[in-house]
């Protein structure tokens, strides 16, 4: 349900886009493909693009936010080459004539080639100014590709982790477009776990608690005040919420990998036993 969109999670920062339903182990999960709109003095920019089924709720949440007096898009970072980060990416290319692509652009000139005059490579470190804000490329700690960097918006302290803090919510109890800290019924670490279990899958081979000190690390360092996840709801009690979500990743480890897809169950009787 978009009904809440656009909505402001922290002053000048907007959460836009759609949730998507997908079915696992009999159960309906909510997760969101979200965008975010940074506004500004004299410039906005677009982080993410949501899935490419969400262009038409993403492009209208945009309009209704310009026409409220954000300024116009000028740039565009997407965390990384995955369709539901940057699935749009064409689109709003093509849709804001004078916005620039930035970030980590690996391989984008070669699915648009039309506009690779406009695309801006991102180190860590190196920030768009918006005016008065800018958005900077960080550490990315939790990610499924190489080529991803996270975002922070520098005035508020917004985290953009891309696939970090990733989990479902329950659209049954009315969880669609609420924070984290809203969603009261809401098993943060048991959704987090699971989307850690079917999308992040090399956490099962790796020692989380690491990882967990290092997002604890990266916090602190910046100060973090609210987090802007693509696949969660937002944070905006990072004290509070970051545990929880820390405990899924952590627990996820620890369970044997269950697959994405239905299995048939290997017996001795099986057809794999007897075409050997
Ligand atoms: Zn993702
Ligand atoms: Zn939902």
């Amino acid at each position: 349900m978009a009904g809440k969109m656009p909505r402001e999670i922290a002053p000048g920062v907007f959460w836009i886009g759609d949730c998507l339903a997908q079915r696992h182990k009999g159960k309906i999960y909510h997760g969101y493909n979200a965008a975010y709109l940074i506004a500004g003095e004299t410039a906005s920019c677009l982080v993410e693009t949501g899935h490419p089924k969400d262009f038409p709720v993403i492009e209208r949440h945009m309009g209704e936010l310009f026409e409220r007096g954000v300024p116009p898009l000028k740039y565009l970072f997407v965390t990384h080459q995955e369709t539901p980060h940057c699935g749009g990416l064409g689109r709003v290319l093509k849709t804001f004539p004078d916005t620039l692509l930035c970030g980590d652009v690996s391989d984008y000139h070669l699915a648009f080639p039309q506009y690779e005059h406009r695309m801006r490579w991102m180190q860590e470190g190196d920030e768009i100014d918006l005016g008065g804000r800018s958005l900077m490329a960080v550490e990315p700690v939790i990610r499924d590709l190489r080529t991803t960097w996270w975002g922070l918006e520098t005035r508020e302290r917004v985290l953009f982790p891309g696939d970090g803090f990733a989990y479902s919510h329950y659209h049954e109890d009315g969880h669609c477009g609420l924070v984290a800290e809203e969603a009261t019924s809401l098993d943060l670490p048991d959704v987090s776990s699971t989307f850690a279990d079917l999308a992040l899958f090399w956490t099962k081979f790796a020692d989380m608690n690491a990882y967990c000190d290092r997002l604890d690390f990266l916090i602190e360092r910046l100060g973090v005040k609210t987090i802007a996840p693509t696949h969660g709801l937002p944070i905006t009690d990072v004290k509070a919420t970051v545990p929880k979500v820390q405990a899924g990743l952590k627990a996820a480890a620890l369970m044997p990998e269950s697959g994405t897809n239905e299995k048939v169950p290997l017996t001795s009787a099986g057809p794999a036993r007897t075409a050997a």
